[in-house]
Order: structure tokens, then C-alpha cells, then sequence
């Protein structure tokens, strides 16, 4: 069984971007990313902080807006029209959940589709829909990478995602496709779950419940990538699929931590370098 380094994986590619960074400079392109806050919840504040730290390391130019709670929709649309008309940002990333009084639908729209590093937009869902060039979910890029850089050829694979969220597993199941493998995906009313997992030779699992997936989910040989990010009753990460019971069956598979959550923020740089080439 071989586990899989997302920690190692994330590193060559923000690696690989740094010097890319430093060549696009060398032509006079610079690339700069606007991260947007509100309010000022705990774990969106550690998120924009370690973005903050990853375009530093890169050599992108961060701007960050912390707002306050108050903020209304409108003073938000407001910025985001703002940094829309500016050249000299190339990516906008507002940083979610928002406070309840505003409508992230309507904010996600508002972001210009080339400048939506995040690729929530529902121009670049469909642009991936559709085979078309555009700025994909950064979480599920990162599981494409880390199936990729370790090996692990998709094409023609049985392959199962468990979860059907806008942000994780409906583009995960577009790119699993986009890779040729053959796609199932499974939710809250999926009947005889198990059943279907166990025909997965990749199973991406993104349901946020700990320790669900225990290996009667699982069959022998398969690659697991388990997405969750949860702290047990100890305060120790853990993921939606028990580690101990199912990796000694799997050829592969993600640990929590160091496995997907590292990826998505080097898919964010990625994108965001992508931004600044991206006419
Ligand atoms: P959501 O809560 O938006 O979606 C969960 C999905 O799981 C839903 O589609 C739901 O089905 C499905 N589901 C829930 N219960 C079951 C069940 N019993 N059987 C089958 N399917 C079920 O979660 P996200 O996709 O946003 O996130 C999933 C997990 O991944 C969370 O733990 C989150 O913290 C983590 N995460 C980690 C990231 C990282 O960087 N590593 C990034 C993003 C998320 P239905 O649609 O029918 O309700």
C-alpha cells in the first residue's frame, strides 16, 4: 500500500510555479491575487492567511480586504466591480462561508469569469462541463494532480465519488470524466452505498462525516482519496474514511492530514499564475 504525500505532491507544484513566476517576471508580467474577507470567523481567517503566505512564497502579489461583519451585499458587489476593472489583478478570491445577510450566488457571479481563481463561477463550471478552457474547483484539480504524480493512470478506471457538492464532488466526477474513466457518483439517497463503492477501482470520498467510509466500503486493490478534514473527539484531524481499517486494503491511498487538503491551495497559485498568462 502506498500512501500518498500530498505534502510533498502540493511542494514540486508551488515549486514549479515559483520558477515560472520568476520567468513570467523576467518578460514584465506580474501576477496579482485580491483576497477577500468578511467578518472575521476563525478558520476562513487561517485559509486567507496561508494563501497569503503560499503567493509570498510563489512570488505573487497579494492583496488582502478584511471587511467587517456589517458589510452590506452591495459594498461587497461594489469592490468586486472595482477590482474587476483593475489590470493590474488578475485573480479575485472571496473567501466563503459569507455572513447570512449576503447572497454568495450573486457574489460568485459578480467576480469577473477570468479573474474567478476559485472556479466557482458558473461560467468555468461550465467550461469544464463542456471540455472548454477555464479555471477549475481547486480541490478536485489537486486530486486529478495527485492521482497523476503518483502514477495512477485513470483512464478506462471504475471510478466512484461520493459526494455531489458544487465545490468538490460534482467537478471531481467532470474531471474523472474529462480523464476517461467511467464515473459514478453517489449521495444522501444513493441505495446500497457499499455496493457501489466496492466497484470503485479510484473512490473519492467527499461526504463530511468522520470515519465513514470503513472497509466493507472498499474493495482490495483500490485507490482512496479521502477529502474530508474533521477533528475527532482527541482535537486530532481525521477524514472521512477510517485510515486504519481501510488502508492495509487499498493499493493507495490519502492520509488526514497531508493528503488533498495541501493540493488545494497549490491548485489556488496554479490557477492564479494561470490568471496572469490568461488573456
Ligand atoms: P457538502 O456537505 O457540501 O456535501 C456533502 C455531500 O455528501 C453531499 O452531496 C451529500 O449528499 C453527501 N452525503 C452526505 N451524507 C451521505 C451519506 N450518508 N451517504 C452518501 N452521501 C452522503 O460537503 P463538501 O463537498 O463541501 O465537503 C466534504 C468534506 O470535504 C468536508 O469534510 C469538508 O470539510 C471537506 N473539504 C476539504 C477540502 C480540502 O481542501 N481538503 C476542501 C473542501 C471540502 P446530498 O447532496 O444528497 O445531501
Amino acid at each position: 500500500m502506498n500512501i500518498i504525500d500530498g505534502k510533498k505532491i502540493s511542494a514540486e507544484i508551488k515549486d514549479e510555479l515559483k520558477e515560472r513566476v520568476a520567468a513570467l517576471k523576467e518578460q514584465g508580467v506580474s501576477i496579482c491575487l485580491a483576497v477577500i474577507q468578511v467578518g472575521s470567523d476563525k478558520a476562513s481567517s487561517v485559509y486567507v492567511a496561508n494563501k497569503k503566505k503560499a503567493c509570498a512564497y510563489i512570488g505573487i502579489e497579494s492583496l488582502a480586504y478584511e471587511l467587517p461583519e456589517t458589510t452590506t451585499e452591495e459594498e461587497l458587489l461594489s469592490l468586486i466591480g472595482e477590482l474587476n476593472r483593475r489590470e493590474d489583478v488578475n485573480g479575485i478570491l472571496v473567501q466563503l462561508p459569507l455572513p447570512k445577510t449576503i447572497d454568495e450566488d450573486k457574489v460568485i457571479r459578480a467576480i469577473d469569469p477570468k479573474k474567478d481563481v476559485d472556479g466557482f463561477h458558473p461560467v468555468n463550471v461550465g467550461c469544464l462541463n463542456i471540455g472548454q478552457e477555464g479555471y477549475v474547483s481547486c480541490t478536485p484539480a489537486g486530486i486529478i494532480q495527485l492521482l497523476k504524480r503518483s502514477g495512477i493512470s485513470i483512464e478506462g478506471k471504475e471510478c466512484v465519488v461520493v459526494g455531489r457538492s458544487n465545490i468538490v464532488g460534482k467537478p471531481m466526477a467532470a474531471l474523472l470524466l474529462r480523464e476517461n474513466g467511467t464515473v459514478t457518483v453517489c449521495h444522501s439517497r444513493t441505495k446500497n452505498l457499499a455496493e457501489v463503492t466496492r466497484r470503485a477501482d479510484i473512490l473519492v470520498v467527499a461526504i463530511g462525516k468522520p470515519l465513514f467510509i470503513t472497509k466493507e466500503y472498499v474493495k482490495e486493490g483500490a485507490v482512496v482519496i479521502d477529502v474530508g478534514i474533521h477533528r475527532d473527539e482527541n482535537n486530532k484531524l481525521c477524514g472521512d474514511v477510517d485510515f486504519e481499517q481501510v488502508a492495509p486494503l487499498t493499493s493507495a491511498i490519502t492520509p488526514v492530514p497531508g493528503g488533498v487538503g495541501p493540493m488545494t491551495i497549490a491548485m489556488l497559485m496554479y490557477n492564479c499564475v494561470a490568471s496572469g498568462t490568461r488573456k
